[in-house]
């Protein structure tokens, strides 16, 4: 099985020149391969493909030298990288777009598929044309490395992300377990505020300086706003903001790796989450959109991912489901609870006393385990499909897996 880690490491003056030139014959040779395809075709209605353009790649290193200079797998594979983008987006136009050209600035990366070497005693990674390395292994690996992607971030950051192939098949996996009632499904209500309540009453919180951070960000983006532009000053608190944000993004991704593989040695047959279309409504105003839809999405696959790793069945709750207004003890909608600020209520019907995220963690445990189970919904909130199916005398439609159960009993979401 292939596992990734990730390192900080620390070039010196020379290495980091360098991978920064390799970071641009990189660019060069995306940006070229991407050309000649679009020429290919609009000139002579050929489709390139990634052989087409590894011929391109040695007229490109006889025109420019200086390619040489940088290790030519790493060439290879961006036009490797290219073919995946042109495939992606035939397959899948809407989600993946045209490739585009690469800009300088911004992330850069350069791979190596081959002869990266790790010495953790000396905490050194020899990178081909590059050398030996220092590198931060806070953790070791066993097996074979694969690829390793050097990553050089706008905050001066250089990082590694090692793919290790361990060697074991998929077989070391555990056969799924039995879910046979809802205490064996473990329901988790993903939040901006706290990351994951449980519905086994545990929760995971966010890096404890997160706050702290964002404040401090604030500030000095508010200061880099106020730097006149073109000015060295600026570029400065251009690198100090960059900082910031790289430190809240590890402490981030530190948190959820942590809360992921917790919730994943949890001794439930199966685990239960809201799919984030539907989790999206729900927004901290103090958090940008697409920072708070990353963060939750990394946690999703990251959970999803170690889930399956243990055996654990990993099941998304694809449509709109009352899971916070929904009383866990009785099934009474509270439709007041709409409102984002009650964190605690009491149930009118039944009087069960519910913090807000603990009430929906056990909603979505036994709407996971119903939708396991293939069970129909309860009372009222049988859908248009199953009511059909209930009334000729059918069995509601089977689900199988969860991008077929969404398609079953998707309802239309109601505007909060
Ligand atoms: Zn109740």
């Amino acid at each position: 099985m292939v596992k990734a880690y990730r390192y900080r490491l620390h070039p010196d003056e020379e290495q980091l020149a360098l991978l920064r030139r390799a970071a641009g014959s990189v660019r060069y040779v995306y940006n070229q391969g991407l050309e000649y395809r679009i020429k290919a075709y609009k000139r002579r209605g050929e489709s390139m493909n990634y052989h087409d353009t590894r011929k391109l790649l040695n007229k490109l290193k006889k025109a420019k030298p200086w390619l040489r200079e940088t290790y030519s797998q790493s060439l290879q594979m961006a036009l490797r990288n290219l073919d995946s983008a042109f495939t992606n987006f035939f397959h899948n136009p809407n989600q993946f777009g045209y490739p585009n050209f690469k800009k300088k600035g911004g992330r850069n990366t350069v791979q190596y598929p081959q002869n990266c070497r790790a010495d953790f005693q000396k905490q050194m990674l020899y990178i081909p044309k590059i050398g030996r390395v220092q590198c931060i292994f806070h953790k070791r690996f066993n097996g074979k490395i694969k690829t390793v992607t050097v990553s050089l971030e706008p905050s001066g950051d250089v990082y590694a992300s090692v793919l290790v192939d361990d060697g074991k098949k998929h077989e070391d996996i555990p056969a799924e377990r039995n879910v046979e009632s809802e205490a064996d499904v473990l329901g988790i209500d993903m939040g901006v505020k706290t990351l994951a309540t449980c519905s086994d009453g545990t929760s995971y919180e966010n890096g404890k300086y997160l706050s702290k951070a964002e404040k401090r960000l604030k500030r000095e983006q508010r200061n880099l706003s106020r730097k006149k532009k073109g000015s060295s000053n600026r570029n400065k608190q251009r690198k100090k903001v960059a900082k910031i944000n790289q430190r809240i993004s590890n402490q981030r991704k530190d948190a959820i790796e942590k809360a992921t593989a917790e919730i994943a040695g949890k001794s439930h047959a199966a685990v239960a989450v809201e799919n984030l279309n539907v989790k999206g409504m729900v927004r901290n105003h103090h958090m940008a959109k697409s920072v708070s839809d990353a963060a939750m999405s990394y946690f999703l696959t990251r959970l999803e991912t170690k889930c399956r790793n243990k055996g654990k069945t990993f099941v998304k709750i694809d449509r709109w489901y009352p899971s916070s207004q929904a009383c866990s003890a009785c099934g009474f909608i509270n439709k007041e609870i709409k409102d984002l600020k009650i964190r605690e209520w009491e149930c009118p019907v039944c009087h069960t006393r519910h913090g807000r995220d603990g009430n929906a963690s056990l909603n979505i445990a036994r709407e996971g385990y119903r939708l396991i189970a293939r069970l129909p919904m309860d009372g009222g909130e049988v859908t248009s499909v199953e009511k059909t199916a209930l009334q000729q005398g059918n069995q509601v439609p089977a689900v199988t897996g969860f991008a077929e159960a969404g398609r079953v009993l998707r309802r239309e979401a109601p505007c909060l």
